[in-house]
């Protein structure tokens, strides 16, 4: 079993109303279709608008969310993080209060399992926004 000693929250950089199934055909769609060419998509779990809870990947495998951090992390990804309605698609935390909820359930039950394991966001390693608020912060005391 790998050891998981990261969970780290990302958001999808896009639009709220795009699906788990949205984003991870897109990771995993070869690059000469416009996708990223992946082998297994960036999250463990994707959170939908609705507050849906989406497994994409078994925790005992290895995705593809955080360079570098990936050998022992989960990734837990909500969809949005993006106002799509500006040029440049500026980061803010739109995270809507079913997502709230579902991110709270979802990281409380990782903790459980990976009681050693801290919580970040995916801006603790790169230079990046994501997830457009500070998750270390927000969630330090689970
Ligand atoms: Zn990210």
């Amino acid at each position: 079993m790998r050891t998981i000693d990261k969970i780290i929250v990302h958001c999808t950089a896009g639009s709220q109303r795009n699906t788990a199934a949205d984003v991870v055909r897109i990771h995993t769609m070869p690059k000469s279709r416009g996708g990223n060419g992946w082998k297994v998509a960036g999250y463990h779990y994707i959170i939908e608008a609705n507050g849906k809870i989406v497994s994409t990947v078994p925790e005992t495998e290895v995705s593809n969310g955080c360079y570098g951090q990936n050998q022992h992390a989960i990734n837990v990804c909500y969809i949005g993080g993006v106002d799509i309605a500006k040029r440049g698609l500026p980061p803010v935390d739109n995270r809507t209060e079913a997502q709230k909820k579902s991110l709270l359930v979802l990281l409380k039950r990782l903790r459980e399992k990976y009681p050693t394991a801290k919580i970040y966001g995916h801006r603790d390693f790169a230079k990046k926004a994501c997830p457009s608020f500070d998750a270390k912060t927000e969630y330090a005391d689970l």
